[in-house]
């Protein structure tokens, strides 16, 4: 059969930085190609598995496979946005510099709860003569793993790159805590992979917002994402929020009341153990603002 046919087969493709409907899709043999979405309506993002076909001056995305898991944030309307798609694993990136915003990352590690998928607090700057060793202890205390690097010293990153082998993750946090030096630690030749990125997106406005998706030696794969100054899941119904705190889960379904929302309701058993410290009131606290954020959200539109 004549390869050269007039429609073009489509073939397979992993979105590997997405700037509105232009994108940049790597095919199954590793290069890269600029491609256009075929329409308006065929958002895909960082890490979307696509079909897609040559085209003249650049591909043609024309269609989007399901998405295994994605990161999201409601838009300034309160609807869902996607950020990036079919990770298996969040990295939040945290350090004692700039100051810390804990709930920040609480809300990621929500995030990642309601995605189904693994998560892990990568303390960063351990090397400063202050790291503020108790801030991550309370993480640990709640279960969840915490892991203590030194971007600058090189210190803890030979085990934070082997626990990321054969996963898909993506590094989030406030600006500043080093997702950039921490890359650069783990990704040999990123230099050289960001020259290819930014020529290639040349045309997108939003280059320096995009999320990029990045190979380590070890077939791990790390999506770099913008830091924030702030971050909210997309709306989870606000009964579910409870389970966004891995430490609360014991304490789910032994309230007076099965739909307790664990504010001032009587006999509350997550606010008890708020209040005999074995939830930190910090945490606590932390599920109260999310709360109310979702009811918000989820209000019907006057
Ligand atoms: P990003 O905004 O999260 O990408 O952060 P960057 O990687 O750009 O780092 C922000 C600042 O923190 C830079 O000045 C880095 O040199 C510094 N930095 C990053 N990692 C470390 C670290 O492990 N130790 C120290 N002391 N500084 C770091
Ligand atoms: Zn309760």
């Amino acid at each position: 059969m004549n390869a050269k046919a007039s429609a073009p087969a489509s073939l397979p493709g992993r979105v590997v930085a997405g700037y509105g409907r232009r994108m940049l899709v790597e095919d199954s043999e590793g290069n890269r190609h600029r491609c256009i979405s075929s329409g308006r309506s065929l958002r895909a993002v960082c890490g979307d598995r696509v079909r897609w076909r040559h085209g003249g001056r650049e591909g043609v995305v024309t269609a989007i496979e399901e998405r295994s898991t994605e990161l999201t944030r409601p838009d300034k309307r309160g609807r869902k946005e996607v950020l990036a798609a079919n990770m298996t694993h969040v990295v939040v990136v945290a350090a004692p510099e700039p100051e810390p915003d804990a709930f920040i990352v609480d809300r990621y590690l929500a995030a990642a709860h309601f995605m189904g998928v693994d998560c892990t607090v990568v303390f960063n700057k351990q090397d400063l003569p202050e790291p503020r060793a108790q801030w991550p202890d309370e993480y640990e205390r709640a279960g969840y793993p915490v892991w203590r690097v030194s971007a600058r010293s090189g210190e803890g990153l030979a085990a934070l790159s082997a626990h990321m082998n054969d996963h898909t993750s993506i590094f989030v946090g406030q600006s500043g805590v080093g997702k950039s030096s921490l890359l650069n630690a783990l990704v040999p030749d990123l230099a050289l992979a960001t020259q290819e990125l930014s020529t290639a997106s040349r045309e997108g406005r939003h280059t320096t917002t995009a999320s990029v998706l990045h190979h380590t030696p070890s077939s791990g794969d790390i999506i770099d994402s913008p830091g924030v100054r702030d971050y909210a899941p997309a709306p989870i119904p606000p009964a579910d929020v409870d389970q966004g705190y891995r430490e609360f889960l014991p304490f789910l379904g032994r309230c007076r009341f099965a739909n307790c929302r664990h504010l001032a309701e009587p006999d509350c058993a997550v606010k008890q153990a708020a209040e005999t410290g074995q939830i930190s009131s910090r945490r606590y606290e932390s599920y109260r603002r999310l709360l109310r954020l979702m009811e918000k959200l989820s209000a019907p539109p006057r």
